[in-house]
Protein backbone atom coordinates (compact mmCIF):
# COMPACT_ATOMS: atom_id res chain seq x y z
CA UNK A 1 0.00 0.00 0.00
CA UNK A 2 1.46 3.60 -0.63
CA UNK A 3 1.26 5.83 2.24
CA UNK A 4 2.79 9.65 0.80
CA UNK A 5 -1.37 9.89 -0.77
CA UNK A 6 -4.01 10.56 1.13
CA UNK A 7 -5.88 6.83 2.40
CA UNK A 8 -8.62 7.38 0.40
CA UNK A 9 -6.64 7.55 -2.64
CA UNK A 10 -7.11 4.78 -5.47
CA UNK A 11 -3.73 4.44 -5.51
CA UNK A 12 -3.79 3.00 -2.13
CA UNK A 13 -5.00 -0.56 -2.27
CA UNK A 14 -3.45 -2.90 -2.82
CA UNK A 15 -3.56 -7.33 -3.81
CA UNK A 16 -1.01 -9.87 -2.97
CA UNK A 17 -0.14 -12.95 -2.88
CA UNK A 18 3.25 -14.80 -0.45
CA UNK A 19 5.44 -17.83 -0.47
CA UNK A 20 7.81 -18.96 1.63
CA UNK A 21 9.76 -22.00 1.64
CA UNK A 22 12.23 -22.96 5.03
CA UNK A 23 14.59 -25.92 4.23
CA UNK A 24 14.86 -26.73 0.56
CA UNK A 25 17.35 -27.59 -1.55
CA UNK A 26 15.80 -24.93 -4.49
CA UNK A 27 14.08 -22.97 -2.55
CA UNK A 28 13.98 -20.11 -4.58
CA UNK A 29 12.73 -22.06 -7.49
CA UNK A 30 9.82 -23.59 -5.46
CA UNK A 31 8.69 -20.03 -4.62
CA UNK A 32 8.68 -19.16 -8.13
CA UNK A 33 6.24 -21.87 -8.38
CA UNK A 34 4.40 -21.14 -5.37
CA UNK A 35 4.19 -17.33 -6.92
CA UNK A 36 3.08 -18.45 -10.27
CA UNK A 37 0.00 -20.22 -8.80
CA UNK A 38 -0.72 -17.33 -6.83
CA UNK A 39 -0.50 -15.30 -9.60
CA UNK A 40 -4.02 -14.18 -9.90
CA UNK A 41 -3.47 -12.00 -6.23
CA UNK A 42 -1.08 -9.63 -8.31
CA UNK A 43 0.05 -9.33 -11.74
CA UNK A 44 1.89 -6.12 -11.47
CA UNK A 45 5.11 -7.05 -9.99
CA UNK A 46 6.70 -10.42 -8.12
CA UNK A 47 9.65 -10.66 -5.80
CA UNK A 48 12.06 -13.33 -3.88
CA UNK A 49 14.72 -13.07 -1.29
CA UNK A 50 16.74 -16.02 -0.54
CA UNK A 51 18.90 -16.44 2.54
CA UNK A 52 22.03 -19.41 1.78
CA UNK A 53 23.26 -19.22 5.91
CA UNK A 54 25.41 -16.27 5.33
CA UNK A 55 23.44 -13.74 2.93
CA UNK A 56 20.66 -12.28 1.29
CA UNK A 57 19.94 -12.93 -2.28
CA UNK A 58 17.09 -11.11 -4.06
CA UNK A 59 15.40 -10.35 -7.16
CA UNK A 60 12.28 -8.09 -8.17
CA UNK A 61 10.73 -7.74 -11.45
CA UNK A 62 7.18 -5.54 -12.66
CA UNK A 63 4.89 -7.73 -14.15
CA UNK A 64 4.22 -11.66 -14.11
CA UNK A 65 6.14 -14.22 -12.73
CA UNK A 66 6.33 -16.37 -16.16
CA UNK A 67 9.36 -14.19 -18.07
CA UNK A 68 11.02 -12.91 -14.98
CA UNK A 69 11.53 -16.01 -13.08
CA UNK A 70 12.44 -18.74 -15.30
CA UNK A 71 15.46 -17.78 -16.44
CA UNK A 72 18.13 -20.71 -14.75
CA UNK A 73 20.46 -17.39 -14.66
CA UNK A 74 18.26 -15.47 -11.81
CA UNK A 75 17.28 -18.72 -10.02
CA UNK A 76 20.91 -19.29 -9.57
CA UNK A 77 21.49 -16.42 -7.71
CA UNK A 78 18.67 -16.57 -5.20
CA UNK A 79 20.83 -19.09 -3.40
CA UNK A 80 19.84 -21.12 -0.15
CA UNK A 81 17.51 -23.50 1.40
CA UNK A 82 14.79 -20.59 2.75
CA UNK A 83 13.25 -18.45 0.63
CA UNK A 84 10.35 -15.89 0.32
CA UNK A 85 8.08 -14.96 -2.58
CA UNK A 86 5.53 -12.29 -2.98
CA UNK A 87 3.08 -10.96 -5.98
CA UNK A 88 1.73 -7.63 -6.15
CA UNK A 89 -1.23 -5.75 -7.87
CA UNK A 90 -1.22 -1.82 -7.04
CA UNK A 91 -3.56 0.17 -8.84
CA UNK A 92 -1.86 3.13 -11.57
CA UNK A 93 0.80 5.35 -10.43
CA UNK A 94 3.51 3.46 -7.38
CA UNK A 95 4.83 0.41 -9.72
CA UNK A 96 8.10 1.41 -8.79
CA UNK A 97 10.54 -1.01 -8.30
CA UNK A 98 11.37 -0.25 -4.60
CA UNK A 99 8.36 -1.21 -3.58
CA UNK A 100 8.01 -4.68 -5.15
CA UNK A 101 8.17 -7.06 -2.16
CA UNK A 102 9.78 -8.83 -0.16
CA UNK A 103 11.47 -5.47 0.89
CA UNK A 104 14.92 -5.78 2.92
CA UNK A 105 16.35 -4.21 6.00
CA UNK A 106 19.35 -4.83 7.48
CA UNK A 107 18.61 -4.58 11.37
CA UNK A 108 20.72 -4.81 14.71
CA UNK A 109 20.01 -8.59 13.91
CA UNK A 110 21.16 -8.99 11.24
CA UNK A 111 18.98 -9.82 7.82
CA UNK A 112 15.32 -9.05 7.62
CA UNK A 113 13.57 -10.01 4.72
CA UNK A 114 9.17 -9.18 4.46
CA UNK A 115 6.57 -10.15 2.20
CA UNK A 116 3.37 -9.03 3.58
CA UNK A 117 -0.24 -9.58 1.92
CA UNK A 118 -2.60 -6.65 3.44
CA UNK A 119 -2.85 -3.22 4.30
CA UNK A 120 -1.94 -1.26 7.10
CA UNK A 121 -4.98 1.07 8.12
CA UNK A 122 -2.67 3.19 10.27
CA UNK A 123 0.38 3.40 8.24
CA UNK A 124 -0.20 7.17 7.47
CA UNK A 125 0.14 7.77 11.25
CA UNK A 126 2.55 5.63 11.95
CA UNK A 127 5.06 6.54 8.91
CA UNK A 128 4.48 10.32 9.92
CA UNK A 129 5.63 9.52 13.28
CA UNK A 130 8.87 7.26 12.39
CA UNK A 131 9.79 10.23 10.03
CA UNK A 132 9.25 12.89 12.76
CA UNK A 133 11.60 10.89 15.02
CA UNK A 134 14.54 9.94 12.39
CA UNK A 135 13.47 7.01 10.36
CA UNK A 136 14.13 7.11 6.71
CA UNK A 137 11.55 5.48 4.13
CA UNK A 138 13.09 4.26 1.16
CA UNK A 139 9.68 3.31 -0.08
CA UNK A 140 6.16 4.45 -0.26
CA UNK A 141 4.82 0.81 1.51
CA UNK A 142 2.83 0.64 4.40
CA UNK A 143 5.08 -2.79 5.13
CA UNK A 144 8.12 -0.90 5.54
CA UNK A 145 6.68 0.84 8.35
CA UNK A 146 6.64 -2.30 10.21
CA UNK A 147 10.62 -2.75 9.39
CA UNK A 148 11.05 0.57 11.22
CA UNK A 149 9.03 0.31 14.03
CA UNK A 150 10.84 -3.32 14.38
CA UNK A 151 14.44 -1.46 14.35
CA UNK A 152 13.54 1.38 16.38
CA UNK A 153 11.86 -1.43 18.77
CA UNK A 154 13.44 -1.36 22.42
CA UNK A 155 12.52 -4.63 22.97
CA UNK A 156 15.97 -6.73 22.79
CA UNK A 157 15.43 -10.19 21.06
CA UNK A 158 14.34 -9.93 17.37
CA UNK A 159 11.01 -12.08 17.59
CA UNK A 160 10.05 -9.15 20.70
CA UNK A 161 10.84 -6.37 18.62
CA UNK A 162 8.44 -7.95 15.52
CA UNK A 163 5.68 -8.59 17.88
CA UNK A 164 6.17 -5.14 19.52
CA UNK A 165 6.30 -3.81 15.98
CA UNK A 166 2.76 -5.38 15.45
CA UNK A 167 1.18 -4.57 18.79
CA UNK A 168 1.41 -0.79 16.79
CA UNK A 169 -0.29 -2.23 13.69
CA UNK A 170 -3.99 -1.71 12.53
CA UNK A 171 -5.62 -3.31 9.65
CA UNK A 172 -4.72 -6.59 8.07
CA UNK A 173 -1.30 -8.45 7.47
CA UNK A 174 -0.39 -11.81 6.57
CA UNK A 175 3.42 -11.54 6.55
CA UNK A 176 6.00 -13.92 6.12
CA UNK A 177 9.40 -12.90 7.11
CA UNK A 178 13.06 -14.29 6.32
CA UNK A 179 15.95 -13.69 9.17
CA UNK A 180 18.83 -15.23 9.74
CA UNK A 181 17.39 -17.64 12.52
CA UNK A 182 14.51 -18.62 10.40
CA UNK A 183 11.19 -17.67 9.12
CA UNK A 184 8.19 -16.61 11.02
CA UNK A 185 4.95 -16.28 9.55
CA UNK A 186 2.06 -14.36 11.16
CA UNK A 187 -1.64 -13.23 10.79
CA UNK A 188 -3.58 -10.20 12.01
CA UNK A 189 -5.57 -10.80 15.19
CA UNK A 190 -8.27 -10.65 13.01
CA UNK A 191 -7.10 -12.96 10.50
CA UNK A 192 -8.63 -10.83 7.75
CA UNK A 193 -5.96 -12.43 5.07
CA UNK A 194 -5.78 -15.85 4.34
CA UNK A 195 -2.44 -17.75 5.17
CA UNK A 196 -1.71 -21.45 5.63
CA UNK A 197 1.05 -23.63 6.38
CA UNK A 198 1.86 -26.61 4.18
CA UNK A 199 4.87 -29.40 4.41
CA UNK A 200 6.83 -31.57 2.31
CA UNK A 201 8.81 -34.65 3.46
CA UNK A 202 8.42 -35.71 7.45
CA UNK A 203 7.05 -33.78 10.20
CA UNK A 204 10.74 -33.96 11.22
CA UNK A 205 13.55 -32.68 9.24
CA UNK A 206 10.85 -32.26 5.69
CA UNK A 207 10.13 -28.31 4.35
CA UNK A 208 7.92 -26.03 5.67
CA UNK A 209 5.86 -24.07 3.53
CA UNK A 210 3.78 -21.09 3.99
CA UNK A 211 1.34 -19.36 1.42
CA UNK A 212 -1.86 -17.49 0.95
CA UNK A 213 -3.93 -20.44 -0.50
CA UNK A 214 -3.90 -23.98 -0.68
CA UNK A 215 -3.02 -23.77 -4.67
CA UNK A 216 0.37 -22.86 -4.02
CA UNK A 217 0.85 -25.39 -2.13
CA UNK A 218 -0.65 -28.09 -4.19
CA UNK A 219 1.81 -26.96 -7.22
CA UNK A 220 4.75 -27.63 -4.99
CA UNK A 221 3.38 -30.94 -4.26
CA UNK A 222 3.05 -29.91 -0.17
CA UNK A 223 0.43 -31.24 1.93
CA UNK A 224 -2.10 -28.89 3.81
CA UNK A 225 -1.07 -29.28 7.54
CA UNK A 226 -3.51 -25.85 8.85
CA UNK A 227 -4.07 -22.09 8.42
CA UNK A 228 -1.72 -20.13 10.21
CA UNK A 229 -4.69 -19.00 13.19
CA UNK A 230 -5.47 -15.47 13.37
CA UNK A 231 -2.82 -13.71 16.12
CA UNK A 232 -0.77 -16.03 15.49
CA UNK A 233 3.08 -15.96 15.11
CA UNK A 234 4.67 -19.23 13.63
CA UNK A 235 8.03 -19.66 13.89
CA UNK A 236 10.68 -22.07 12.04
CA UNK A 237 14.10 -22.36 13.35
CA UNK A 238 16.81 -24.52 14.22
CA UNK A 239 14.55 -27.61 12.88
CA UNK A 240 11.82 -26.66 15.06
CA UNK A 241 8.33 -25.00 14.34
CA UNK A 242 7.24 -22.75 17.30
CA UNK A 243 3.64 -21.09 17.94
CA UNK A 244 3.22 -17.51 19.38
CA UNK A 245 0.13 -15.92 20.52
CA UNK A 246 0.74 -12.46 21.63
CA UNK A 247 -2.85 -10.43 21.06
CA UNK A 248 -5.64 -10.32 23.28
CA UNK A 249 -7.73 -13.48 22.03
CA UNK A 250 -10.56 -12.42 20.08
CA UNK A 251 -13.36 -13.68 17.47
CA UNK A 252 -12.09 -13.51 14.16
CA UNK A 253 -13.17 -11.61 10.70
CA UNK A 254 -11.72 -13.37 7.34
CA UNK A 255 -12.11 -11.49 4.34
CA UNK A 256 -15.65 -12.81 3.09
CA UNK A 257 -14.69 -11.73 -0.53
CA UNK A 258 -11.75 -14.33 -0.71
CA UNK A 259 -14.75 -16.96 -1.23
CA UNK A 260 -16.86 -14.18 -3.63
CA UNK A 261 -14.00 -13.68 -5.87
CA UNK A 262 -10.54 -13.48 -4.79
CA UNK A 263 -9.15 -16.89 -4.10
CA UNK A 264 -8.71 -19.47 -6.76
CA UNK A 265 -11.65 -21.89 -6.59
CA UNK A 266 -9.65 -24.98 -5.75
CA UNK A 267 -8.21 -23.05 -3.01
CA UNK A 268 -9.89 -24.12 0.43
CA UNK A 269 -9.94 -21.07 2.62
CA UNK A 270 -10.55 -21.09 6.67
CA UNK A 271 -11.37 -24.49 6.05
CA UNK A 272 -14.15 -23.83 2.83
CA UNK A 273 -13.84 -25.26 -0.60
CA UNK A 274 -13.95 -21.65 -2.54
CA UNK A 275 -15.74 -23.85 -5.45
CA UNK A 276 -18.42 -25.41 -3.27
CA UNK A 277 -19.05 -22.19 -1.43
CA UNK A 278 -18.99 -20.54 -4.78
CA UNK A 279 -21.52 -22.61 -5.85
CA UNK A 280 -23.84 -22.76 -2.83
CA UNK A 281 -24.01 -18.81 -3.64
CA UNK A 282 -25.21 -19.59 -6.61
CA UNK A 283 -27.87 -22.12 -5.11
CA UNK A 284 -28.87 -19.27 -3.10
CA UNK A 285 -28.47 -16.69 -5.51
CA UNK A 286 -31.57 -18.66 -7.64
CA UNK A 287 -33.84 -18.94 -4.53
CA UNK A 288 -34.01 -15.92 -3.70
CA UNK A 289 -34.06 -14.34 -7.27
CA UNK A 290 -35.80 -16.72 -9.65
CA UNK A 291 -36.28 -15.91 -13.04
CA UNK A 292 -37.90 -17.61 -16.20
CA UNK A 293 -35.48 -17.91 -19.01
CA UNK A 294 -33.91 -20.68 -21.19
CA UNK A 295 -30.17 -20.90 -20.06
CA UNK A 296 -28.17 -20.00 -17.32
CA UNK A 297 -25.17 -18.18 -18.68
CA UNK A 298 -22.13 -17.83 -16.74
CA UNK A 299 -19.63 -14.43 -17.31
CA UNK A 300 -16.33 -16.08 -17.10
CA UNK A 301 -14.60 -17.01 -15.16
CA UNK A 302 -15.21 -15.36 -12.05
CA UNK A 303 -19.10 -16.66 -12.47
CA UNK A 304 -18.66 -20.28 -13.55
CA UNK A 305 -19.31 -21.79 -10.31
CA UNK A 306 -21.99 -19.66 -9.10
CA UNK A 307 -23.75 -20.24 -12.48
CA UNK A 308 -23.50 -23.96 -11.88
CA UNK A 309 -25.01 -23.44 -8.48
CA UNK A 310 -28.20 -21.07 -9.93
CA UNK A 311 -28.56 -23.99 -12.96
CA UNK A 312 -28.67 -27.04 -10.70
CA UNK A 313 -30.70 -25.33 -8.18
CA UNK A 314 -33.03 -24.36 -10.44
CA UNK A 315 -33.57 -26.95 -12.95
CA UNK A 316 -32.66 -24.59 -15.91
CA UNK A 317 -29.79 -25.48 -18.41
CA UNK A 318 -26.19 -24.55 -17.91
CA UNK A 319 -24.50 -23.39 -21.29
CA UNK A 320 -21.43 -21.47 -22.30
CA UNK A 321 -22.76 -18.28 -23.87
CA UNK A 322 -19.74 -16.35 -23.45
CA UNK A 323 -16.50 -17.48 -24.11
CA UNK A 324 -13.74 -15.95 -22.69
CA UNK A 325 -10.05 -15.49 -24.59
CA UNK A 326 -7.30 -16.69 -21.68
CA UNK A 327 -4.39 -14.40 -23.49
CA UNK A 328 -6.24 -11.46 -21.79
CA UNK A 329 -4.88 -10.74 -17.80
CA UNK A 330 -7.72 -9.35 -15.73
CA UNK A 331 -9.66 -6.70 -16.84
CA UNK A 332 -9.82 -4.66 -13.68
CA UNK A 333 -5.67 -5.07 -13.67
CA UNK A 334 -5.14 -2.96 -16.29
CA UNK A 335 -5.01 0.66 -15.21
CA UNK A 336 -7.02 3.29 -16.94
CA UNK A 337 -10.76 3.42 -17.73
CA UNK A 338 -10.17 3.31 -21.84
CA UNK A 339 -7.81 0.39 -21.70
CA UNK A 340 -10.35 -1.48 -19.10
CA UNK A 341 -13.31 -0.67 -21.87
CA UNK A 342 -11.04 -2.23 -24.55
CA UNK A 343 -9.99 -5.10 -22.20
CA UNK A 344 -13.63 -6.46 -21.76
CA UNK A 345 -14.17 -6.49 -25.60
CA UNK A 346 -10.13 -8.55 -26.18
CA UNK A 347 -11.68 -10.74 -23.17
CA UNK A 348 -15.16 -11.90 -23.63
CA UNK A 349 -17.44 -12.93 -26.74
CA UNK A 350 -20.53 -14.34 -27.40
CA UNK A 351 -21.17 -17.37 -28.62
CA UNK A 352 -23.41 -16.59 -31.24
CA UNK A 353 -25.44 -19.54 -32.53
CA UNK A 354 -26.24 -20.57 -28.46
CA UNK A 355 -28.11 -17.66 -27.61
CA UNK A 356 -29.85 -16.00 -30.68
CA UNK A 357 -33.93 -15.90 -29.96
CA UNK A 358 -33.07 -17.09 -26.74
CA UNK A 359 -33.73 -15.66 -22.89
CA UNK A 360 -30.70 -15.30 -20.43
CA UNK A 361 -29.48 -15.16 -17.40
CA UNK A 362 -25.97 -13.83 -16.95
CA UNK A 363 -24.30 -15.17 -13.35
CA UNK A 364 -21.36 -12.88 -11.97
CA UNK A 365 -19.32 -12.62 -8.72
CA UNK A 366 -19.82 -8.51 -8.68
CA UNK A 367 -19.96 -5.65 -10.21
CA UNK A 368 -18.01 -3.42 -9.20
CA UNK A 369 -18.08 -0.07 -11.68
CA UNK A 370 -20.49 -1.99 -13.69
CA UNK A 371 -18.33 -2.26 -16.84
CA UNK A 372 -17.94 -5.65 -17.57
CA UNK A 373 -22.21 -6.03 -16.91
CA UNK A 374 -22.73 -2.85 -19.11
CA UNK A 375 -20.38 -4.85 -21.79
CA UNK A 376 -21.86 -8.04 -21.62
CA UNK A 377 -25.43 -7.44 -21.40
CA UNK A 378 -25.26 -5.56 -24.81
CA UNK A 379 -22.95 -8.19 -26.24
CA UNK A 380 -26.00 -10.90 -25.42
CA UNK A 381 -28.42 -8.40 -27.06
CA UNK A 382 -26.01 -8.06 -30.16
CA UNK A 383 -25.94 -11.52 -30.31
CA UNK A 384 -29.73 -11.45 -30.63
CA UNK A 385 -30.51 -12.32 -27.39
CA UNK A 386 -34.42 -11.99 -26.61
CA UNK A 387 -34.18 -11.70 -23.20
CA UNK A 388 -30.75 -10.44 -20.64
CA UNK A 389 -31.35 -10.94 -16.99
CA UNK A 390 -28.20 -10.45 -14.52
CA UNK A 391 -27.81 -11.98 -11.28
CA UNK A 392 -24.93 -11.22 -9.09
CA UNK A 393 -23.62 -13.77 -6.59
CA UNK A 394 -22.57 -11.24 -4.22
CA UNK A 395 -24.32 -8.39 -2.26
CA UNK A 396 -23.89 -5.05 -3.59
CA UNK A 397 -20.37 -3.90 -3.17
CA UNK A 398 -20.97 0.22 -1.88
CA UNK A 399 -17.83 0.71 0.73
CA UNK A 400 -14.44 0.23 -0.06
CA UNK A 401 -11.64 -2.01 0.79
CA UNK A 402 -8.81 -0.55 3.15
CA UNK A 403 -7.75 -4.42 4.05
CA UNK A 404 -5.88 -5.53 0.73
CA UNK A 405 -9.00 -5.95 -1.81
CA UNK A 406 -8.32 -3.48 -5.20
CA UNK A 407 -12.36 -2.03 -4.55
CA UNK A 408 -12.03 1.63 -5.85
CA UNK A 409 -13.40 4.86 -3.59
CA UNK A 410 -16.88 4.95 -3.33
CA UNK A 411 -17.60 7.67 -6.38
CA UNK A 412 -16.87 5.11 -8.71
CA UNK A 413 -18.34 2.03 -7.00
CA UNK A 414 -22.03 1.53 -9.11
CA UNK A 415 -23.82 0.28 -5.85
CA UNK A 416 -22.56 3.22 -3.87
CA UNK A 417 -24.20 5.83 -6.14
CA UNK A 418 -27.22 4.19 -7.49
CA UNK A 419 -30.26 1.81 -6.19
CA UNK A 420 -30.38 -1.26 -7.64
CA UNK A 421 -33.33 -0.90 -10.38
CA UNK A 422 -30.80 2.83 -10.97
CA UNK A 423 -27.95 0.21 -11.77
CA UNK A 424 -30.24 -2.68 -13.89
CA UNK A 425 -31.18 1.05 -16.18
CA UNK A 426 -27.41 1.41 -16.34
CA UNK A 427 -26.62 -2.09 -17.34
CA UNK A 428 -29.39 -2.23 -19.68
CA UNK A 429 -30.28 -5.25 -18.36
CA UNK A 430 -34.39 -6.87 -18.02
CA UNK A 431 -33.77 -7.65 -14.50
CA UNK A 432 -31.23 -7.03 -11.82
CA UNK A 433 -30.63 -8.91 -8.79
CA UNK A 434 -28.17 -9.39 -5.87
CA UNK A 435 -27.74 -12.52 -3.50
CA UNK A 436 -29.00 -11.40 0.11
CA UNK A 437 -25.61 -10.74 2.83
CA UNK A 438 -27.79 -13.74 4.91
CA UNK A 439 -27.62 -15.60 1.46
CA UNK A 440 -24.08 -15.05 1.48
CA UNK A 441 -24.13 -16.37 4.85
CA UNK A 442 -26.02 -19.12 4.39
CA UNK A 443 -23.58 -20.21 1.52
CA UNK A 444 -20.99 -20.30 3.56
CA UNK A 445 -22.22 -22.59 6.23
CA UNK A 446 -23.89 -20.03 8.67
CA UNK A 447 -27.62 -19.24 9.71
CA UNK A 448 -27.55 -15.53 9.16
CA UNK A 449 -25.36 -12.84 9.16
CA UNK A 450 -24.96 -11.95 13.03
CA UNK A 451 -25.37 -8.24 13.48
CA UNK A 452 -23.51 -8.11 16.98
CA UNK A 453 -20.70 -10.71 16.03
CA UNK A 454 -20.20 -10.97 11.89
CA UNK A 455 -18.18 -14.16 11.20
CA UNK A 456 -16.66 -12.73 8.29
CA UNK A 457 -15.11 -8.98 7.42
CA UNK A 458 -17.91 -8.11 4.83
CA UNK A 459 -17.27 -4.40 4.93
CA UNK A 460 -17.47 -3.98 1.18
CA UNK A 461 -21.20 -5.02 1.55
CA UNK A 462 -21.83 -3.37 4.87
CA UNK A 463 -19.50 -1.01 6.08
CA UNK A 464 -18.89 -2.60 8.99
CA UNK A 465 -15.11 -2.27 9.35
CA UNK A 466 -13.49 -4.39 11.88
CA UNK A 467 -10.52 -1.93 12.63
CA UNK A 468 -10.23 1.53 13.01
CA UNK A 469 -9.68 3.44 10.40
CA UNK A 470 -6.78 5.71 11.53
CA UNK A 471 -5.65 6.80 8.32
CA UNK A 472 -8.84 8.19 7.19
CA UNK A 473 -9.76 11.62 7.91
CA UNK A 474 -12.94 12.60 9.82
CA UNK A 475 -14.27 14.01 7.00
CA UNK A 476 -13.89 10.11 5.15
CA UNK A 477 -14.80 8.09 8.02
CA UNK A 478 -17.87 5.95 6.83
CA UNK A 479 -20.90 7.48 8.77
CA UNK A 480 -22.17 5.15 11.13
CA UNK A 481 -25.87 6.39 10.58
CA UNK A 482 -25.47 6.33 6.84
CA UNK A 483 -24.41 3.17 7.04
CA UNK A 484 -27.18 1.79 9.37
CA UNK A 485 -29.88 3.42 7.18
CA UNK A 486 -28.52 2.08 4.10
CA UNK A 487 -28.51 -1.51 5.39
CA UNK A 488 -31.97 -1.47 6.59
CA UNK A 489 -32.92 0.20 3.19
CA UNK A 490 -31.06 -2.51 1.66
P1 LIG B 1 -16.63 -3.90 -13.03
O1 LIG B 1 -16.55 -4.07 -14.48
O2 LIG B 1 -15.82 -2.73 -12.52
O3 LIG B 1 -18.03 -3.87 -12.48
O4 LIG B 1 -15.92 -5.15 -12.38
C1 LIG B 1 -16.61 -6.32 -12.18
C2 LIG B 1 -15.78 -7.48 -12.58
O5 LIG B 1 -14.50 -7.39 -11.96
C3 LIG B 1 -16.43 -8.77 -12.13
O6 LIG B 1 -16.54 -9.61 -13.26
C4 LIG B 1 -15.50 -9.34 -11.11
O7 LIG B 1 -15.25 -10.70 -11.38
C5 LIG B 1 -14.21 -8.55 -11.22
N1 LIG B 1 -13.69 -8.08 -9.92
C6 LIG B 1 -14.34 -7.82 -8.79
N2 LIG B 1 -13.51 -7.40 -7.82
C7 LIG B 1 -12.28 -7.38 -8.36
C8 LIG B 1 -10.98 -7.06 -7.86
N3 LIG B 1 -10.79 -6.66 -6.61
N4 LIG B 1 -9.95 -7.18 -8.71
C9 LIG B 1 -10.14 -7.57 -9.96
N5 LIG B 1 -11.32 -7.89 -10.49
C10 LIG B 1 -12.39 -7.80 -9.70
Amino acid sequence: MITTHPFNDDKLREECGVFGVAGAIDAAAMVALGLHALQHRGQEAAGISSFDGTTFHDHKALGLVAGNFDSEEIMRLLKGEWAIGHVRYATTGETALRNVQPLYAELASGGFAIAHNGNISNAVKLRHDLVRSGSIFQSTSDTETIIHLVATSRYRTLLDKFIDALKQVEGAYSLICLTEMGMIACRDPLGIRPLVMGRIGPEDGGTVIFASETVALDIVGAEFVRSVEPGELVVVSGGEIRSHRPFQQKASRPCIFEHVYFSRPDSIVDGSSVYTVRKAIGGQLAIESPVDVDLVIPVPDSGTPAAIGYAQQSGLPFELGIIRSHYVGRTFIQPGDGVRHLGVKLKHNANRPLVTGKKLVLIDDSIVRGTTSLKIVQMMRDAGAAEVHMRIASPPTMHSCFYGVNTPERSKLLAAQKSIEEMRQFIQADSLAFVSINGLYRALGEASREEEAPRYCDACFTGDYPTPLTDLSEREQPNQLMLLAERVGG
